[in-house]
């Protein structure tokens, strides 16, 4: 799989790379791959990738294959069960964010 290098500052979204707006259904995303599966899953879509299922991720591809993209989605760890609880989904989040906020308060050398 993929490394796990952490950029410091820049939030990305983990589906197609765009700037993320923050955690939706559970993963780190922007708006546009938040409303894409949550179309995707209330609509019930079946998309079909034309050229197997490979399809890397970007903001480019993601308009052009819909299949790989929600697939990509649930790989990140979306969970359909997030779009009717939502609100615990937020919370989680509220939480990670307050204790990154304290962690930058002590001083904290990486070797
Ligand atoms: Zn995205
Ligand atoms: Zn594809």
């Amino acid at each position: 799989s993929s490394s796990t290098n952490k950029s410091a500052d820049e939030e990305l979204c983990l589906i197609c790379g765009d700037r993320a707006s923050g955690y939706h259904y559970n993963a780190l995303s922007c708006e546009g791959c938040k409303g894409f599966f949550r179309r995707s899953v209330t609509r019930g879509a079946e998309y079909v990738c034309k050229i197997g299922g490979n399809c890397e991720m970007d903001m480019w591809m993601r308009r052009r294959c819909q299949a790989c993209r929600l697939q990509r989605c649930r790989e990140v760890g979306m969970k359909e069960e997030c779009l009717l609880s939502e609100e615990q989904c937020k919370a989680r989040d509220v939480r990670r964010k307050a204790r990154q906020r304290s962690v930058k308060s002590v001083d904290h050398r990486e070797t």
